[in-house]
């Protein structure tokens, strides 16, 4: 008798210390928020050089997202969005290509009690116009950039389709982490950028491990639209077609075996059923 209690006591004692640790490490996790806001939209005529042809959708806007997750290490902004000035214009404007930005990331920041100097990070999956937006803005944040992407477009004369550099100079001399492949920006394999070049020379995309959500892929310009998944789609103007099909197998194999799901990063319809700061992913 004293023999069974003694087993169930220990029993016990294991499950109990196993839950522990299992709590223990959720709560570890749960310290990570996973926020998304709208930075603005875009609107084309046709998606031709997305390599999709105008009859096989009709898809024409697409959604600019920013995100910030908050690390009881720090705060990251993934992705600046479109250029703040755009909101100077009400409603769509432009010419070839429709663009329209509500409100700023400046004046939706406070909903989650930060503003643009609280980030100690920012990581833009590549530095096209409309992930760039805010960069300008970032005077006390360190940038995590790929050495490549950093070379394209802080050169002498940038050559790199879709890069403006006036909206990104005030970073060339920020604090800067460059990194050549992965990186895991906490130290604790919860946030990770993962090398995906092809669309830029240092496109990046991003993991993010959510005790309760599950992990994350937030795609960058890897996929524009579900479609270019579906049927591995790359778009003209990437600067190398082969090495984007190559990031494509990579982050494919990743997320076969992280189980994250992959966030289209551009799809208005998938961004429409999110939820949007000040509620948040954890
Ligand atoms: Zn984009």
């Amino acid at each position: 008798m004293i023999r069974y209690i003694s087993a169930l006591l220990s029993m016990f004692l294991i499950t109990s210390c196993s839950g522990i640790s299992v709590s223990g490490g959720a709560d570890m996790a749960s310290t990570v928020r996973l926020y998304v806001f709208n930075c603005g939209m875009l609107r084309l005529d046709s998606l031709e050089d997305f390599s999709i042809s105008d009859d096989e959708t009709d898809i024409r806007d697409l959604i600019v997202p920013c995100y910030v997750i908050e690390h009881k290490k720090g705060v990251l902004l993934w992705d600046g969005g479109l250029p703040s000035a755009t909101a100077d214009i009400e409603g769509w404007h432009g010419e070839a290509m429709l663009s329209r930005l509500d409100r700023t990331l400046a004046e939706q920041l406070p909903a989650i009690d930060l503003d643009m100097n609280s980030f100690d990070y920012v990581a833009f999956s590549h530095m096209h116009f409309d992930h760039v937006g805010v960069a300008n803005e970032l005077s006390g944040a360190t940038l995590i950039i790929q050495k490549p992407e950093y070379e394209a477009a802080f050169a002498d004369e940038v050559t790199m389709p879709g890069a403006i550099p006036a909206l990104y100079g005030g970073l060339k001399e920020a604090e800067r982490i460059f990194i050549e492949g992965d990186h895991d920006v906490f130290g604790d394999g919860s946030v990770r950028i993962i090398s995906a070049p092809g669309h830029t020379p240092g496109h990046q995309v991003l993991f993010i491990n959510l005790a309760n959500t599950g992990p994350v892929l937030l795609s960058g310009d890897l996929y524009h639209f579900a479609i270019s998944r579906r049927d591995r789609r790359v778009p003209k103007f990437n600067v190398d077609r082969e090495q984007t099909l190559s990031s494509m197998d990579t982050v494919e194999a990743f997320i076969k075996e992280s189980g994250a799901s992959l966030w289209i990063e551009h799809e208005l319809s998938f961004f429409e059923q999110l939820k949007k700061a000040p509620a948040f992913y954890d």
